[in-house]
């Protein structure tokens, strides 16, 4: 860390239905794991991480990940207040993750900042062969609703990183 950068923080939240693999992009940019074991996150857990933006600025983020099952959406929402952006999750080889991704997102914009940014993630790229939703299909659902756009994989470690990267990037052009 340089002396005298501006030190940004910026909070977001994962979200998309349960065992889209949140949680799992989450430990893979923040430390690098991967589980395969599908543990459910338990209410609401933060992750710190600090990043250097392509612009040089340091960010710090703070990265709630919420736990996808209905029982908890109650919960999540009281996360939504003032969030600066979201990781909208689906899973490449679950088309009904694709539409519960469309139910999130609703919920997400009653309750966040107006310009949150939201980046939509379709994960488990890896799985070619179990794929149920094409990449353009993503593309043109984040095109209508004014997202960013990647394809992921948690497990092979593809996009990740970049994905983060491009929300708190974005979020960081937004404020400054
Ligand atoms: P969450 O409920 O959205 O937090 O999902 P998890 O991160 O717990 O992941 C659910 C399951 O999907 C786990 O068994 C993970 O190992 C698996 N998973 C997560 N990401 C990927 C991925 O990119 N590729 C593959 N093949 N499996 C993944
Ligand atoms: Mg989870």
């Amino acid at each position: 860390m340089s002396l005298g950068s501006p030190h940004i923080m910026v909070r977001i939240i994962m979200i998309g239905e349960s065992g889209v693999g949140k949680s799992n992009l989450l430990t893979r940019f923040a430390r690098d794991e991967f589980h395969i074991d599908n543990k459910s996150t338990l209410g609401m857990e933060m992750t710190t991480k600090t990043i250097t933006l392509p612009t040089g600025e340091i960010c710090q983020s703070q990265i709630w990940d919420t736990a996808g099952q209905e029982r908890f959406k109650s919960l999540a929402i009281s996360y939504f207040r003032g969030a600066k952006g979201a990781v909208l999750v689906y899973d490449v080889t679950n088309r009904h993750s694709l539409e519960s991704a469309r139910e999130w997102l609703a919920e997400f914009r009653k309750y966040a900042d107006v310009d949150a940014v939201v980046i939509l993630v379709g994960n488990k790229c890896d799985l070619t062969s179990n794929r149920e939703v094409e990449t353009r299909e993503g593309v043109e659902f984040a095109k209508q609703e004014k997202l960013l756009f990647i394809e992921a994989s948690a497990k092979d470690s593809i996009n990740v990183e970049q994905a983060f990267i491009e929300v708190l990037g974005r979020i960081t052009d937004n404020t400054s």
